[in-house]
This record gives C-alpha cells, sequence and structure tokens, in this order.
C-alpha cells in the first residue's frame, strides 16, 4: 500500500489559488462567480452528501460564493465544472473504481473540466472514528487544506482558518491517498460521551461548562476531529491489561499462576487485588491462556497496569541483564518505589518477550495466523530487550513512556529524550509491530504549559521508525494555552512527514498581521517549559502531592508566578496592536481567545495559591476562597462558548477530585 501512495502522490501535478492560467482547467470559482456546481449520486449517502456539505462551506467561506449542490440526474450539461463528490454513476466511465480503493483511501481526479473526489462509502455515520468508508469526506478535507489553505485551529468558527480568495481553480490533478498511519486518535472520553446521550454532573454544570454549552462542544470537536483525519480505530489491534483481575478469578485454585514474592508467598495478600503479576513461565498458566482463548481474536497478553514482576528463578532466568548502573533520568524503570517493593524491580523485556512468543508458538497449534497482542511497551517492560530475541509481525505492542517522572512529560531531559529514542529502536529491531501510545498530554492543566519541538521531532522520528499508528491519552481541550501542541499533533497524526515549522508557521498565520507576535508568545512559554522541565518534575516528586498529571491544581500557583504571566500579557497587548490594522476581525479575535486562555490561568493560579496544595481551604480563608471561585466561574461562564477550554475535563478530571469545591460551592455560591 506504501508504494501506491507514494507513486500517486507525486503525480499530485499542479494547484493554483489566486491567479488565474491559462492552463487551468477544473474552476469552482474565478473573479467572485461560480463556476461549477457540486454534484452527488441520486442516492448519495449520508458521507458524501456531509463531504458536499464541507466542501461548499469552506468555498463559501473563502470566496464568498455558494456553489448549488445537485443530483447526478440534475447535473446540468452546460456548466463549466462539476465538482463529483462521492460513488456516482458517471465515475466508472472514466474507471474511478471506488470499490477497488484500500480503506480510508481516496481518489482526487481531474477529467477534461471535472472534478471528482471518490471513496468507498457505506451507510455508516460519517463522523464515527471506526468508520473506514469516509474516503470520500477525507478527500474533501484533503482539497480544502491544500487548495483553500484551509487550517483547523481548534473547535467552532473562529478556530477555521479559511483564506481569503478570489479563484478556487486547480490545473489538473490525480491522485490517490490514504493516510500515512493505519489508526488516529486523541482519547476524548468525558465529552465523547455527551453525544451518545451522556449528561455531566451538576457540580461541573455548576462550576464549568453549562449543559447545553458541553453539548454543544462536544459537537464541535467531533467535526474538528474528523477534519483531521482522526480514525481508522476498526484497524486498531486491540490492547489492555490482559491479566489484570486474574488473581481475583483464578488465585485461590492456582496460586502458583502468579508472582513469586520476596517473602515466597505468590500473588497478593489481598484477595481482591486486581493488578497482580503472572509467573509467565509457569507452563500449566501458558496451556491454560491458550485454552480459555477463542481461537479467532487477538491474542492478548499485556502486563497488568502496575510495575513490579514475579521474584521466580525461572522467570528472572528469562531476563536480561541489568545495568550496572541506571541511568539517573530511569531510576524508577530499574527500583523498586513504595508500591511494590516485595516483588522484582528490573527491566523484565526479555522475559516479557519471550512469554509472547512462547504463547504465539502454543496459540500457532489452534490458529496458524494468530496475532498476539503484547499490549503495552510500559513500565518494567520499558527498556529493549537485551538479549537478541526475535520476535515477528505477528505481534504488537504499543510505545507509552511512562515510567520515572524524567520520562513522562514533554519537555523532558536531552538524555532522558535520547535514551527514549534508544529503547524505541531496541523493540523495533526484534521485528514486531509497534504502535504508539503516550500519555504526556495529560499534563499542563489550564496553565501555558507545553512544547512542540521534542514531542513533535519524536512522533516524526518514531513514524520513521515503525509507528503503524498512534493513539493518544488524552485530548484535554486546552486550546487557547495549549495551541500549538495540540495543533501540531493534529497534524501529524494525520500527515506525520509535515515538518515541525511548516506546522508551527500554519498556526500562526491565522493571527495574520500579529502571526509574529503569537509566535514569539508561544515561544515565551515554551521557553519557560524548557528551562524549569527539572522544577517541574522536582515540584511533583513528592507523594504527598501525587503525579503531576492529575495533582497539576495543588501546584499551579507554585509553577506559574504572577510576574511570568505578566510579561506574557505583555506581548499579547501587542500582538492585539497588531492584529488590529487588519479590516479582518478575525485575527484580533483569535489574539482574544488566547488572552481568554492567559486570563482563565491566573484567576485559577488565585484560586489554587488560596487553597495552597491542600485539598480544603486553609482556616480562615473562606471568605476568600469563595470570592476567588465566584471571579473564575464568572468568568467560565462568560466566556465558555469561545471553547477557550474543555471545562468538562477541568471541573471533572482535575478540580474536584483534588479539591473540595462541593463544600466551598455550598457555602459560598449557594448561600447555604
Ligand atoms: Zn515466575
Amino acid at each position: 500500500m506504501n508504494l501506491i501512495k507514494h507513486l500517486f502522490v507525486s503525480i499530485f501535478i499542479c494547484v493554483v489559488l489566486s491567479n488565474t492560467t491559462s492552463m487551468a482547467q477544473v474552476i469552482l470559482v474565478r473573479d467572485g462567480k461560480a463556476y461549477a456546481v457540486v454534484v452527488t449520486a441520486d442516492d448519495a449517502t449520508a458521507t458524501a452528501r456531509y463531504a458536499a456539505g464541507e466542501l461548499v462551506g469552506h468555498v463559501e467561506k473563502a470566496t464568498g460564493v455558494r456553489l448549488e449542490t445537485v443530483t447526478e440526474s440534475d447535473a446540468p450539461a452546460d456548466i463549466h465544472t462539476r465538482v463529483y463528490i462521492g460513488e456516482t454513476k458517471t465515475g466508472p466511465h472514466h474507471g474511478i473504481d471506488p470499490g477497488r480503493l484500500p480503506r480510508e483511501a481516496f481518489i482526487l481526479r481531474s477529467v477534461g473540466n471535472d472534478l471528482f473526489i471518490v471513496g468507498k462509502e457505506d451507510d455508516g455515520d460519517p463522523l464515527d472514528p471506526s468508520n473506514p468508508n469516509a474516503g470520500t469526506l477525507f478527500g474533501v478535507y484533503e482539497f480544502l487544506e491544500e487548495v483553500l489553505k484551509v487550517r483547523w485551529l481548534w473547535p467552532g468558527e473562529l478556530g477555521t482558518y479559511v483564506p481569503v480568495a478570489t479563484a478556487v481553480e486547480v490545473n489538473a490533478i490525480n491522485r490517490l491517498h490514504s493516510p500515512a498511519l493505519n489508526f488516529r486518535e486523541l482519547v476524548w472520553g468525558p465529552v465523547r460521551g455527551l453525544i451518545h446521550g451522556g449528561k455531566i454532573e451538576e457540580e461541573d454544570a455548576l462550576l464549568g461548562f453549562s449543559h447545553d454549552v458541553a453539548h454543544n462542544y462536544a459537537g464541535a470537536l467531533s467535526v474538528f476531529l474528523r477534519r483531521h483525519r482522526m480514525g481508522g480505530m476498526d484497524a486498531k489491534p486491540p490492547t489492555g491489561h490482559g491479566f489484570s483481575g486474574w488473581w481475583q478469578r483464578y488465585g485461590r485454585e492456582h496460586p502458583e499462576w502468579f508472582s513469586l514474592r520476596r517473602d515466597g508467598t505468590r500473588g497478593d495478600p489481598d484477595p481482591e487485588a486486581v493488578h497482580v503479576d503472572i509467573c509467565v513461565t509457569n507452563e500449566e498458566l501458558q496451556d491454560f491462556i491458550v485454552e480459555q482463548w477463542d481461537g479467532e481474536s487477538v491474542l492478548r497478553l499485556g502486563p497488568v497496569d502496575r510495575p513490579g514482576r514475579c521474584t521466580c528463578e525461572e522467570c528472572r532466568s528469562w531476563d536480561g541483564p541489568q545495568p550496572e548502573t541506571p541511568p539517573w533520568f530511569a531510576k524508577y524503570v530499574y527500583e523498586a518505589d513504595s508500591r511494590a517493593s516485595e516483588v522484582f524491580h528490573g527491566a523484565t523485556s526479555d522475559r516479557y518477550a519471550r512469554f509472547w512468543k512462547t504463547i504465539q508458538e502454543k496459540a500457532r497449534e489452534r490458529n496458524p495466523h494468530v496475532i498476539v497482542s503484547g499490549s503495552f511497551i510500559y513500565e518494567n517492560e520499558f527498556p529493549a530487550p537485551v538479549t537478541g530475541i526475535r520476535l515477528n509481525k505477528n505481534i504488537y505492542a504499543e510505545f507509552v513512556q511512562w515510567q520515572d517522572p524524567h520520562l513522562r512529560w514533554f519537555p523532558m531531559p536531552e538524555e532522558a529524550y535520547e535514551w527514549i529514542k534508544e529503547q524505541w529502536l531496541g523493540w523495533q529491531n526484534t521485528g514486531l509491530r509497534m504502535g504508539y501510545r503516550p500519555n504526556y498530554l495529560h499534563d499542563g492543566y489550564v496553565m501555558p504549559h507545553f512544547e512542540t519541538r521534542q514531542s513533535g521531532d519524536f512522533f516524526k522520528w518514531a513514524f520513521e521508525h515503525g509507528m503503524e499508528g498512534a493513539r493518544f491519552d488524552s485530548n484535554t481541550g486546552q486550546w487557547a494555552v495549549h495551541g500549538p501542541r495540540l495543533y501540531m499533533h493534529m497534524r501529524l497524526i494525520s500527515k506525520p512527514e509535515i515538518e515541525i515549522g511548516e506546522i508551527r508557521d500554519e498556526y500562526f498565520s491565522a493571527f495574520g498581521p500579529a502571526a509574529e507576535n503569537v509566535e514569539h508568545y508561544f515561544n515565551y512559554w515554551e521557553d519557560f517549559a524548557f528551562d524549569n522541565v527539572l522544577n517541574f518534575i522536582d515540584m511533583f516528586h513528592n507523594p504527598r502531592v501525587g503525579w503531576r498529571y492529575r495533582a497539576y491544581p495543588l501546584k499551579a500557583h507554585e509553577a506559574f508566578p504572577l510576574e511570568v504571566i505578566e510579561q506574557a500579557e505583555e506581548i499579547l497587548d501587542r500582538a492585539l496592536e497588531k492584529a488590529l490594522t487588519s479590516s479582518k476581525k478575525e485575527y484580533a479575535g483569535r489574539v482574544e481567545f488566547l488572552r481568554i486562555g492567559l486570563d482563565h490561568a491566573r484567576l485559577t493560579i488565585n484560586l489554587a495559591s488560596i487553597f495552597d496544595g491542600n485539598s480544603t481551604v486553609p482556616e480562615g480563608r473562606m471568605e476568600e476562597a469563595g470570592e476567588a471561585l465566584r471571579e473564575l466561574v464568572k468568568f467560565r461562564k462568560d466566556n465558555q462558548e469561545s471553547y477557550f477550554s474543555d471545562l468538562l475535563r477541568v471541573t471533572n478530571y482535575w478540580e474536584r477530585p483534588r479539591w473540595d469545591l462541593d463544600n466551598l460551592i455550598k457555602s459560598t455560591m449557594t448561600g447555604e
């Protein structure tokens, strides 16, 4: 498939935006007039109709001209260009056969003056990320990005940047394209649930998004993510912590199947413990794993969701040698932390790689084509194997950097970054199939804490080294403070070949005359993140505080002193002045959007400084806390419709679990 992809991409000939040339054949709009109609089949699918709407809407936004959409039977013969969207009766007359296209692929081809944008279609929902028959829609998005230079920065109208154009013309085009990555997702669980009838809790509605705005945001986000071609999820091999819960189910009857502890007992003193490692060398257990499998589906062998492994002699003999001196930034990969010191801590990658292969060999007796999912390259299995073990393309696993605090977040110390690349490379060299499933987007809370340089570089590097797909946990939706980071991930997931600098320029261009100032603004924050890498790690390196991804509200005020915010405000003031020199109000609107994010960070810092690392308001400060909360909530309600922040994520994921806000609400906001 890759060969076909590259072959056809090179035939993509020439695109003209606002200059008319005598060569132009396909003309949608010229001199402010419609030269084309959009044509769909008489019985067009929902995907084709939706795709046609997306094309018409964006062309109108760019040119002010609204193209007419007609069905194939009504398509006029005397119009200059017909843009055929989706499967039609006309396409096959020109050799366009969507039935032969790979999943998610599309053809973008001019025939005379007409244009065909066609992928495979069915009755599925065009916005469903598990629907692989959305090629037609992806083709329209490709056209909008390449020809109109449309940029989707964040969900909603203001985040949609469509440069003004007086003409939309294409010389000649013939392109077949499928996504570079097989599956592409930024997990957005809580908000996504709203689309399928979910509701938000009253406490969240009181503090963040109102009910109706939350639902509108979910809808806008769903559209936005598909515009960035998120999807392919039906192609992702299943993953999971395959043996979590086994101790509860089988521990009493077969304690010998579970990890041997240093005190000589098996499993866990708590019979209800969920994440208890198995003894992978136990042959009876191995046979049972194959027996209980249905013989068809992917055989899932993901380790439990907790570090610490079996200490038995046999299991240890499957491990490679441990480093004499673990790298300073990878201490917790190799050494026990307080959670489970009674079991083995160190690299068990060779052990698990051999286990996956052993089970695969046994399972082949039932199904020679069995695919084994090791699930996660994670915790004790994170360091690359060192025994030279060879795996194969029927073994799949996903790379999750999530161990020592130095390895969890971008930016990270440069040495840690290089070491992480080595682990990816080492795993890739075993010959298994690899996906990328990082957690670092959980970071940053509502603060302007982010970067693009390392994470973008790593993404591209991993793509060049065998990354099959990417699924990120999680899209926290802090669009105004993490804008370039989120936009970069959208773009890389859709097109990993684009250069980071180019992606950043696309983002900044949406600010018109303020582009340079906005770049300066975000560089200011990226520099702050890099300059303080170790400070940020140390700040949360305290068991009382908890892990940074969820405990961030406890330290927000320490992480971001007000004088740092004030300097950033000055940069934005200058950006706004620049943006206002344009008659197009959208540029200033976007700078103001960034300002909402920064003002929101400031108001949040105000509340965080009163809690001061505690979960309850310190004595004597209740009135002050009430005032800070009222001000913050009012600001959220006044600005929520801009979608500057996924406020459901803010309240539900970060704030309510950390701060006793229910109590504060009762005493200050509802007057009880
Ligand atoms: Zn063992």
